[in-house]
């Protein structure tokens, strides 16, 4: 019998992963057995791996991690009407009721009762996996599969971006952590006017948001983003700001660069409340906040093959580091250094 070698999260202390074969489970009805190609690892998998509050909290143990993968179909379950044995995919993480009022007006993004792959269940960090068909997304065979599995994090950077209008204006993103880098890619290729990039000391994240189309990307520790924004437009500030670090100071940094009536898109999350002023920064300038979460069933999952279809969309830079399955340590403490974009897992 073949083995199925999973990576779980076995300990609760900073690393305690095991690695160890279980089972191949038998897909159930509605659902559909993976054999994974790829998987990456997430800044959620990190905060798993290193046990911080918000894991402690949530993740029952012992869990098998990870929610972003690509692989072939190898076997369907009773029920299973779409997806075929064969077929290359790709699942969306969070399991939604389908049920719910948001789920039935279109809003699976923010189900009522949604449960994460990874974290509230079993991920994907196993050779084989089971999964419902309804959460199955079918990729282009020839997509890379390391692609392929980091559609989650580039449908969080479609979603952010089609937040609000981003074609032929100008746009600033706070935070190139792997969703900040991605999403100065999709702006560039749905064409914003002028990208600003703003990263706070990491050289290799501002460095690859400039090899992804950024027109200006800088450091915050070196720079004030806000003064050298205004200096570039005018004085009038960026249509659009995309906030995806969560850094409280980059919040206001944010509000503080946007031109009167534009756009705060915020993405980015953090342990510490922000203060803003809403009534000079919100109120007398008109600005619209947009939260945004996860990646809109399925409209995001739909511009994401549209996207990559048109050949206009260019990420394979973002995939920093590749890993065979077993050498996962390594990923994980580089992911803690942050000296990588996405770090992924081969099998
Ligand atoms: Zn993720
Ligand atoms: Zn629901």
């Amino acid at each position: 019998m073949a083995s199925n070698n999973c990576i779980v999260k076995a300990r609760p202390e900073k690393g305690g992963l095991v690695f160890e074969s279980r089972d191949i489970p038998e897909p159930g009805f509605g659902e559909i057995l993976i054999k994974n190609r790829a998987a990456a690892i997430c800044g959620t998998d990190l905060h798993i791996y290193n046990w911080d509050a918000w894991s402690q909290g949530r993740v029952k143990l012992p869990c098998i991690l990870g929610h972003e993968f690509g692989g072939e179909v190898v076997d369907v379950g009773p029920g299973v009407r779409h997806v075929k044995v064969g077929d290359f995919v790709t699942g969306e993480g969070h399991l939604t009721c389908g049920f719910c009022r948001n789920c039935r007006l279109g809003d699976g993004h923010v189900c009522e009762d949604w449960k994460g792959i990874g974290y509230d269940t079993d991920g994907c960090f196993r050779e084989y996996m089971t999964h419902p068909e309804m959460n199955t997304v079918i990729n282009d065979p020839d997509l890379d599969p390391a692609l392929a599995a980091i559609q989650d994090p580039l449908g969080n950077a479609i979603h952010t971006v089609f937040a609000a209008d981003c074609v032929a204006t100008n746009v600033a993103v706070f935070g190139l952590g792997p969703v900040g880098v991605l999403a100065v890619a999709v702006l560039k290729a749905i064409g914003a006017a002028q990208i600003f990039a703003v990263g706070r000391r990491n050289q290799l994240r501002i460095d690859l948001a400039r090899e992804l189309g950024a027109h200006h990307a800088i450091g915050s520790a070196e720079t004030d983003p806000v003064e050298y924004i205004m200096d570039h437009t005018s004085g009038k500030g960026v249509d659009v700001v995309l906030e995806i670090s969560g850094n409280p100071r980059a919040v206001q940094d944010g509000l503080h660069s946007l031109r009167m009536g534009g756009d705060l898109v915020l993405i980015g999350t953090s342990n510490e409340p922000s203060t803003i002023d809403l009534a000079k920064d919100v109120v007398f300038r008109s600005i619209h906040i947009h939260g945004v979460t996860g990646r809109r069933l399925w409209h995001t999952w739909d511009k994401m093959k549209g996207l990559l279809a048109s050949g206009s969309l260019q990420v394979e830079p973002v995939i920093t580091h590749r890993f065979p399955f077993s050498d996962y340590e390594k990923g994980f403490q580089l992911m803690n250094t942050g000296n990588c974009g996405k770090v992924v897992l081969t099998f």
